[in-house]
């Protein structure tokens, strides 16, 4: 079969150039302006962005926290992604306490295997590590896994300093990454209880137990542990001025730090936690939403390349019946938000429209660069012959309003109701099938898990 998407824009990190782009067998083989080939399907572009599809490297689907379990699972989540142009995601295969990584792989294979829309692939967080469990990671690196996660918050979840450094140090023998979470977990249980005996329970109490300086003394820590072990980290999900700049200092000693970032600390603030109702609890992740001081903090560094990526860490769960959990202790409230299916139209109207980043810098940290770390390039992340033919159609002219009734992703609330997007994915191509359009799902079921090979540590190279 073949597909000829005709008269778009195609947009790289470095320019955007008008162009046909040949599919042939969900590979993209021509790229040509003026191309015409007889016998091909025609998709016309006219007016269009042509962006590779775009990559969440940081969901949460089908997981259980506490006595719940996400809102979203593999087949609701997928397809929120595609209906959005998000066509991968990389969710967190989460080992148990006293088990092995082989068996939390398989358990995440069992989870998403055959059911999701769009392409998916894993990262590995350890929580438990001994001698059998080092020995599995060439295994895990082998079965396509190469990025690993530790927590240096959450009381069930978190590893000592030594344990980061041994990870690190065999982490960084097979080429992957380990990536964190970075919030001083010692010192935000301690806030936590000392709320709780004062009775303050309200939702606004997550983020005061949570603070900027708890996210960057973490960084300042986890950063340095890597400097010591010599191998490149990630932060996951950066939230904060306080953060921002331990990171940067990081890099500044010759650390090689990479940056992670999510739409809901660039566009909601922490005023969101004093809604009356409860509803503050629709805000509670980890780490919590910031102050505007931070907000242009992240802006500035998005706009000047010290971020990397753009992810959601989409974790969702309903208000009523599931953030209604924690309604006489904020401590309980299952912690997340959703975000995997608004975060290119919120990133786009945001950033690109908004004049505050180019839309190469946009295709960079939604696609490109995530692929490259991940260790999915050029397979995914660009619009290149040979690559997947996985292309967003993106109409920079769309406007709506995000609303909880008409979204994909299957949860009863969205952080962001009401606010207004500019620009949109108009059709999503998932290897050369037409995957979503305007918002709908067309294709279900057809995601394929990715085999990732070694990370591509790019700040070296630049
Ligand atoms: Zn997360």
């Amino acid at each position: 079969m073949k597909l000829l998407i005709k008269n778009g824009t195609v947009v790289t990190p470095s320019l955007s150039y008008q162009s046909n782009v040949l599919i042939e067998n969900g590979i993209i083989t021509a790229i040509q302006p003026g191309l015409d080939i007889a016998d091909a399907e025609i998709y016309d572009a006219l007016g269009c962005r042509l962006f590779p599809g775009f990559i969440d490297a940081h969901t949460h689907l089908d997981m259980k926290m506490g006595p719940t379990v996400t809102a979203d699972d593999f087949r609701t989540g997928t397809k929120a992604a595609l209906a959005g142009g998000t066509t991968s995601i990389i969710d967190f295969a989460t080992q148990d306490k006293g088990d092995t990584l082989t068996h939390a792989l398989e358990e995440w294979h069992h989870r998403a295997d055959g059911i999701s829309a769009c392409d998916y692939s894993f990262h590995m967080a350890i929580i438990d590590w001994n001698p059998e469990i080092c020995n599995e990671i060439q295994k895990v690196a082998d079965a396509g896994v190469t990025s690993f996660k530790v927590y240096l918050a959450y009381d069930n979840l978190r590893v000592s300093d030594s344990t980061i450094y041994e990870i690190l140090c065999r982490v960084g023998q097979v080429q992957g990454i380990v990536g964190a979470h970075c919030e001083n977990g010692d010192i935000v249980s301690k806030l936590i209880e000392m709320c709780l005996r004062q009775n303050k329970t309200e939702p606004c109490y997550h983020a005061q137990t949570r603070p900027d300086l708890a996210e960057a003394e973490a960084i300042s820590r986890f950063t340095y542990i890597a400097q010591l072990a010599g191998v490149p980290v990630n932060i996951v999900h950066l939230s904060s001025a306080a953060g921002l700049s331990a990171a940067i200092g990081a890099r500044q000693r010759g650390a090689d730090i990479y940056i992670e970032s999510c739409p809901q600390y660039f566009i909601l603030d922490d005023s969101s936690y004093y809604s009356p109702d409860f509803a503050g609890a629709k805000f509670v992740c980890s780490p919590p939403i910031r102050s505007k001081h931070s907000q242009s903090a992240l802006w500035n560094a998005l706009a000047a390349g010290s971020i990397d990526t753009i992810s959601t860490d989409h974790c969702s769960f309903n208000w009523k019946g599931q953030k209604e959990l924690g309604r006489n202790d904020f401590s309980k409230i299952p912690n997340g938000l959703p975000g995997i299916e608004h975060r290119p139209a919120l990133m786009y109207t945001w950033g690109v429209a908004a004049g505050r980043i180019s839309e190469n810098q946009f295709a960079a940290c939604l696609s490109e660069n995530t692929a490259r770390l991940f260790g999915m390039f050029p397979q995914k992340g660009q619009i290149a012959v040979g690559s997947d033919a996985d292309i967003v159609v993106w109409d920079p002219s769309s406007q709506g309003i995000i609303t909880a009734q008409n979204q994909v992703q299957n949860v009863d609330y969205s952080p962001y109701e009401g606010l207004k997007i500019q620009g949109g994915a108009k059709a999503v191509f998932l290897r050369g099938e037409l995957a979503a359009e305007n918002g709908k799902v067309l294709l279900e079921n057809a995601g394929k898990y990715i085999h990732r090979h070694s990370c591509d540590f790019f700040h070296k190279n630049s």
